[in-house]
């Protein structure tokens, strides 16, 4: 059978797009109408799928191999080819079209996701046929999640099963957009949650009481001057910005005007450079809690409180330029430069659970999350080239024992 041409897969992956844009996956929203259709498509192409429901559930995660099986429930090695299902939401943003109908215009498709990233799916799964007519000797497994722009929490129960009933992939590539570039590190995202119990009182008698907001305040302070002590003692020239993060994103707290605040919460976060765990800055605020603050709370009320709570940790992700994952993506994608990026991927999870990943897929971060974000149609057809050559390789590679 002849090769299909660049041109006809590439239209291919711009209508399976179309349809999946169609579907509102915002992380809230249900997913299984989305996961429905992909697996109707890959049953029409003889490749059957398993479904890992969420327990709310109203997601699924999706996988599927093409290729030799191997022996056991554990099945063969192979390349997973990732991308999760959900998409954030348009509320509050300026679209000039509708986010859910795909609008082509000037070699751009316009659509909440054409970019982060169905535009990736919709070109894998476009190479199906293509797969399918190879004699592969590496499987290749089609890994789709739910809950990435939650925290990555969706694909990790999908992890958990790899090596036990389905088979845990040798190598990642993670489709998120990097203008098909090679990602071979990124930053840790990781939230947590403080909470503060003080005391109330008559804000006339404010010696009775231990007012949280302003026990908030001094934590907040303090968060400011850790990040400023992590710039100077590490920093990384492939990262911008070079030095870990901190973002205090949401507080809440108070009762009335004339009364000493009881509760107050505030919600922070961190993106880390490789080599730093995020909860060793929660125990740096802890530790300054315990020794600034906390004494003098007691004093006045003895059940006074800080708890930190974390909420979600992304470790960063950092296979190296030497890994297996990414020598293979420099080779196929004709390229010999890696780079690093500020943004969080599933390709944490993936890498710490034993599978060699790299990150790289069509479209430019800069779009992502935007209103009127989009994706060239030109990158769709650097993905599918790149796809095919990573089926090729499937054919003559045998998996490894
Ligand atoms: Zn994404």
């Amino acid at each position: 059978m002849a090769a299909t041409p660049t041109s006809a897969r590439t239209e291919r992956a711009i209508e399976i797009l179309r349809d999946l844009v169609a579907f509102d996956t915002t992380s809230e929203k249900t997913n299984l109408p989305m996961a429905d259709w992909v697996e109707r498509y890959l049953v029409s192409h003889g490749i059957e799928s398993h479904r890992l429901p969420a327990e709310n559930g109203i997601h699924t995660n999706l996988f599927a191999t093409i290729g030799p099986k191997g022996a056991g429930p554990a099945g063969v090695g192979g390349l997973g080819l990732s991308g999760h299902m959900d998409v954030v939401p348009t509320t509050g943003q300026p679209w000039d079209t509708d986010p859910y109908t795909m609008t082509e215009k000037d070699g751009r498709l316009y659509g909440r996701g054409t970019c982060d990233m169905k535009g990736f799916v919709a070109c894998v799964l476009a190479m199906v046929p293509d797969f399918k007519a190879r004699a592969l000797k590496t499987p290749l497994h089609i890994v789709l999640s739910y809950d990435e722009e939650v925290g990555c929490t969706g694909v990790q129960p999908m992890i958990e099963t790899f090596g036990k009933t389905l088979p845990r992939p040798r190598l990642i590539v993670v489709g998120e957009p990097t203008n098909m570039t090679v990602v071979d590190a990124h930053k840790g995202g990781s939230r947590f949650m403080t909470e503060i119990t003080g005391k109330d009182a008559h804000s006339s008698k404010p010696q009775l009481g231990v007012g949280s907001i302003r026990i908030a305040a001094e934590l907040i302070a303090e968060l400011g001057r850790i990040e400023t002590r992590l710039k100077s003692r590490h920093t990384d020239p492939r990262f911008d910005p070079p030095y870990a993060s901190i973002t205090v994103s949401g507080i809440e707290g108070g009762v009335a005007h004339n009364i000493i605040p009881p509760s107050c919460t505030f919600r922070w976060g961190v993106r880390t450079l490789p080599g730093l765990d995020a909860m060793t800055i929660a125990a740096e605020l802890q530790a300054y809690a315990e020794r600034e603050l906390l004494p003098a709370m007691r004093a006045v009320w003895p059940e006074c409180d800080v708890v930190t709570t974390p909420v979600g940790i992304l470790p960063p992700f950092a296979s190296g330029k030497g890994s297996e994952a990414t020598s293979l993506a420099l080779k196929l994608a004709g390229q010999n430069e890696t780079f690093a990026v500020p943004y969080g991927t599933e390709a944490s999870h993936f890498e710490a659970a034993g599978s060699s990943t790299v990150v790289i897929g069509p479209g430019s971060i800069d779009q992502a999350h935007q209103p009127n974000e989009y994706v060239e149609i030109a990158e769709l057809e650097k993905c599918v080239e790149f796809l095919d050559r990573i089926a090729a390789w499937a054919e003559i590679t045998p998996t490894p024992a």
